[in-house]
């Protein structure tokens, strides 16, 4: 029996995603490539809200979260990084890599950040040059909120960075119209496909810091990709096969629509956070504004969540997410992303009723 994925990334592939992965192999250097590429280029624009073109890149999250430090910054340059979950962490863990000055802004799991702290920072260093933050901290289920931190950073000089890695599709998010800098977004969340791809866009601002930047770079050399882009091409063999789904699956993302989509996960959020609180869990992000339609992050002290995570993998073929860091063991994730019904969340929630009794 297939595994049902309630995990908040990688989600299940739809089968008529799959179909599309399972064609016939293209090369990359043929017009029908570039056609392709373009074709993709267009639809994530759409999806990214932006009216800059959006680059793919062969490559998993974490590669594109690089590839944000690598091209918009030198080194020995300040940047905050607001860390409040694993994914903020490792922003935290790679600016350090490259050499930056990283200021952190550290926030306990299952909070999110506080805008007058970011002022301070702001007004405290007049040579601040960037902000990182995630959109949707999947390690804890926050959605921060980004249009707030756009306001702040809009007519300086600091470039505003959102992983939107697991944000992206099934919340709201506006690239150009919060004054976003960059964004990286990667193919197994919100938008249903394997691990593999990852997606970045650029504003102008941004693309003007690309061309001073000094950290060393090759693969992840953005100015590649941009000018392969004119012609409709990847500077290195991209994974084609993915590119191809990639396509079919935003058409599919931009017929259905966004907010129809999100309005998906919202519903399906709703009914986990209700049902399994009468069960006695606890929602991690006690703020309710600061939760997101990604995941839904439980605890509950009572119980082994261990325990439960494996019976429903072993006995019903079940996956979903513990919890990472400091909360292995602790906690449980559940994604609210593609194609779940409401019959696969009840289904879900029957199970685990089960399985405490
Ligand atoms: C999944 C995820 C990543 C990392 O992606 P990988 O594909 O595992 O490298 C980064 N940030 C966030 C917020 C994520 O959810």
């Amino acid at each position: 029996m297939n595994k049902v994925l309630y995990t908040p990334g990688p989600t299940n592939v739809p089968e008529d995603i799959r179909k599309e992965l399972y064609k016939d192999m293209i090369h990359h250097r043929t017009k029908n490539y570039a056609d392709l590429l373009k074709s993709l280029t267009k639809n994530l624009s759409k999806i990214f809200r932006t009216e800059e073109e959006v680059l793919t890149l062969t490559s998993s999250g974490t590669g594109v979260m690089e590839a944000s430090i690598v091209n918009l910054f030198s080194k020995g340059e300040k940047v905050l990084v607001i860390n409040a979950g694993y994914f903020g962490e490792r922003f935290t863990k790679m600016g350090e890599v490259y050499g930056l000055e990283v200021i952190e802004l550290k926030y306990p799991w299952g909070e999110t950040y506080k805008l007058e702290d970011v002022e301070e920072v702001i007004d405290k260093n007049k040579d601040l040059k960037g902000i990182f933050i995630q959109y949707s901290e999947t390690s804890t289920g926050v959605l921060h909120n980004i249009k707030k931190l756009g306001e702040l950073t809009k007519n300086t000089d600091i470039l505003l960075t959102v992983d939107v890695i697991s944000g992206l599709v099934v919340n709201e998010f506006e690239f150009d119209k919060w004054g976003i800098d960059c964004a990286i977004a990667g193919s197994q969340k919100g938008f249903l496909l394997p691990p593999g791809l990852a997606f970045l866009a650029l504003s102008n601002k941004a693309k003007k810091a690309m061309e001073k930047s000094n950290l060393p770079k090759f693969y992840f050399d953005l100015k590649k990709y941009y000018a392969s882009l004119e012609k409709g091409q990847n500077p290195w063999t991209p994974a084609i096969g993915l590119v191809v789904g990639a396509d079919y699956s935003c058409k599919k993302i931009l017929e259905q629509g966004l907010e129809n989509i999100q309005a998906h996960s919202y519903k399906l959020r709703n009914i986990l956070e209700e049902e399994l609180t009468k069960l006695g869990f606890e929602l991690f992000v006690m703020d309710p504004d600061a939760r997101g339609n990604t995941l839904v992050s439980l605890v509950n002290k009572d119980i082994d969540t261990e325990m439960l995570k494996k019976t429903l993998d072993n006995e019903y073929d079940f996956s979903i997410a513990g919890g990472q860091g400091a909360y292995i063991g602790k906690m449980l994730r559940i994604g609210t992303l593609g194609e779940l019904t409401v019959e696969d969340i009840n289904k879900l929630i029957e199970a685990i009723k089960k399985i405490l009794r």
